[in-house]
């Protein structure tokens, strides 16, 4: 029932054979926070940081990002908090910054890309990403990382900063831990060498999907082939899963699927550590799990990665 789920939603999501699955809420504001630790989310997966920035005329001042993080993650108290750093560019185009109109914006400046070419305002974010770090449980992760160099030159500009506040004595969690998004194929091709530069990787399946499957994921004409449980996209889930792993980090997913309780089952044999949803889903998913064992999870995940469609990886979970 309804109150069941919510009495679950506050416990940590555990199998029936003992293996626990951290669940964590997408958010992308104060107010679902709030929700965020009200729904039973144990931490915050990710927060989408665009709505700082965006339906304005100029970037928004380190203190007014400060303000924004240390209010989150006050709300959060002791639960840990991934900060996303800017994933514009492309269909969101800023304004303020003067980009010229690309003709494949998914494929353009967005995400980290848009950020390395321009330092002045991926600074001033990771000022106050550092600033609020100190004394919470503040974590960094970095979109659209294609290749090895972007993390490089992302941590080098991250440790400018850090030097830079060191020097003026402005305190930081010196240990913060850096992550990224994997939600380019490439990264997925890549993953054992960036699991050696990172401290977690989260799965993005929606961009991941459109990449993969090369078909635009605001197109509803290519709405079929673009499904995070086609076995292409399940396939690379696995292969980021392994090579986190294997590197001895920890791997979680943040795209929608984690919040389709028809996946859970797949996810959790595929070996995730934590599953970011958006707030409303935190009580069906931990109610999924409570249900599962790994051992069936994991014998359903090797038959879906051998499917030749989403629909027959949804008819080999609806038919078990
Ligand atoms: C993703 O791509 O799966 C993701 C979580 O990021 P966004 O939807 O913000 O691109
Ligand atoms: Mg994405």
């Amino acid at each position: 029932s309804q109150q069941q789920a919510l009495a679950i939603a506050h416990q940590p999501a555990i199998t029936r054979d003992g293996q626990q699955v951290r669940i964590f809420a997408n958010i992308g504001s104060v107010a679902d926070a709030q929700v965020a630790v009200a729904g039973g989310a144990e931490g915050v997966g990710l927060l989408r940081t665009e709505f700082l920035y965006l339906d304005r005329t100029n970037a928004p001042t380190e203190d007014e990002q400060l303000a924004v993080y240390q209010a989150i993650a006050q709300t959060l108290d002791t639960r840990a908090l991934i900060i996303r750093t800017l994933d514009v560019g492309g269909d969101k185009p800023l304004s303020y910054l003067k980009v010229a109109p690309e003709a494949n914006p998914f494929l353009g400046s967005r995400g980290i890309r848009y950020c390395l070419d321009h330092p002045d305002l991926f600074k001033t974010q990771l000022r106050a990403i550092l600033r609020a770090s100190f004394g919470h449980q503040i974590k960094i992760m970095l979109p659209m990382i294609a290749s090895v160099t972007e993390v490089h030159a992302a941590k080098t500009i991250l440790g400018e900063v850090q030097t830079e506040l060191s020097q003026v004595g402005i305190p930081f969690d010196a240990a913060m831990e850096v992550g990224i998004m994997v939600e380019v194929p490439s990264a997925v091709v890549l993953a054992d060498r960036l699991a050696t530069k990172v401290d977690f990787f989260s799965i993005g399946t929606n961009d991941l999907s459109q990449y993969i499957m090369a078909g635009d994921r605001t197109n509803p004409r290519v709405a079929n082939l673009v499904d995070a449980l086609h076995p292409a996209v399940l396939r690379m889930v696995q292969q980021t899963v392994q090579a986190a792993h294997a590197a001895g980090i920890w791997v979680g997913l943040c795209g929608e699927l984690a919040a389709d309780p028809l996946a859970t089952l797949i996810l959790l044999g595929l070996g995730l550590d934590e599953l970011s949803v958006n707030p409303q889903a935190i009580p069906i998913i931990k109610q999924t799990i409570a249900q599962l064992t790994v051992v069936e999870a994991q014998a359903i995940a090797a038959l879906a990665l051998q499917q030749d469609s989403a629909d027959q990886v949804r008819g080999l979970i609806l038919n078990q």
